[in-house]
């Protein structure tokens, strides 16, 4: 519970006026998936098309965070919800700076993302559903975890022993089984410029 003796300061500046001076709004471009689905990939393939085009952004990974803020959370669900959480908040503060802010996590539970949907306004938050089949991830098994998992090394590994959520409503799908990175990013590259511009 935040306390009432805590008093916002009226600050003269707003993220309006840091949205002008940098020339584009800013917002969450928050991508869900299975690991291995191909958030990082396209994450940072998007990235290099958006800071070319002269926008600056931001991705929030697990390298950022699982190794710094989130250090001392695991992969319980209780931990999960948190870490989804701090990353919301994070980004919120990310977008208020003018960034667009791009992250990828597994963020496998529907309400923790819903939740942080509703920590933005109108047009400031896209969820990205990298759609990709399980058998696929595995088959890819870009960092082994499968393997480990399915030899019982990992516990609460999403997709095998712990739930992911699909989401209902996504604002944009990618289905990787079927297209290439290069075709992914394009069309979210499309999808996103038109939400950028004043
Ligand atoms: P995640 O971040 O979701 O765990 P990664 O981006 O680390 O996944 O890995 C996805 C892997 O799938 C990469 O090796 C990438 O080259 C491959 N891949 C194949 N097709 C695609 C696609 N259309 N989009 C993204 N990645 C793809």
């Amino acid at each position: 519970m935040v306390s009432s003796d805590i008093i916002p300061h009226k600050h003269n500046t707003s993220k309006s006026d840091r949205n002008k001076l940098l020339g584009n709004k800013s917002f969450t471009v928050w991508f869900t998936g299975l690991s291995g689905s191909g958030k990082s990939t396209i994450a940072n393939e998007l990235e290099s098309r958006l800071i070319s085009e002269g926008i600056l952004t931001y991705i929030l990974d697990g390298d950022n965070i699982r190794h710094g803020l989130n250090r001392d959370l695991g992969f319980s669900d209780s931990d999960r919800k948190e870490n989804i959480r701090r990353i919301g908040e994070v980004s919120k503060l990310m977008v208020d700076a003018g960034v667009v802010v791009l992250t990828a996590f597994i963020s496998p539970f529907r309400e923790d993302r819903q939740k942080v949907r509703e920590l933005f306004g109108e047009n400031e938050f896209f969820e990205v559903f990298i759609k990709c089949s399980i058998e696929k991830c595995e088959e890819r098994d870009v960092k082994g975890l499968y393997s480990k998992a399915r030899e019982g090394k990992i516990t609460d590994f999403t997709g095998i022993n712990s739930a992911y959520e699909e989401p209902l409503n996504p604002d944009y799908i990618i289905n990787t089984n079927e297209s290439t990175v290069q075709e992914s990013v394009n069309g979210l590259y499309n999808f996103i410029e038109k939400k950028i511009r004043f």
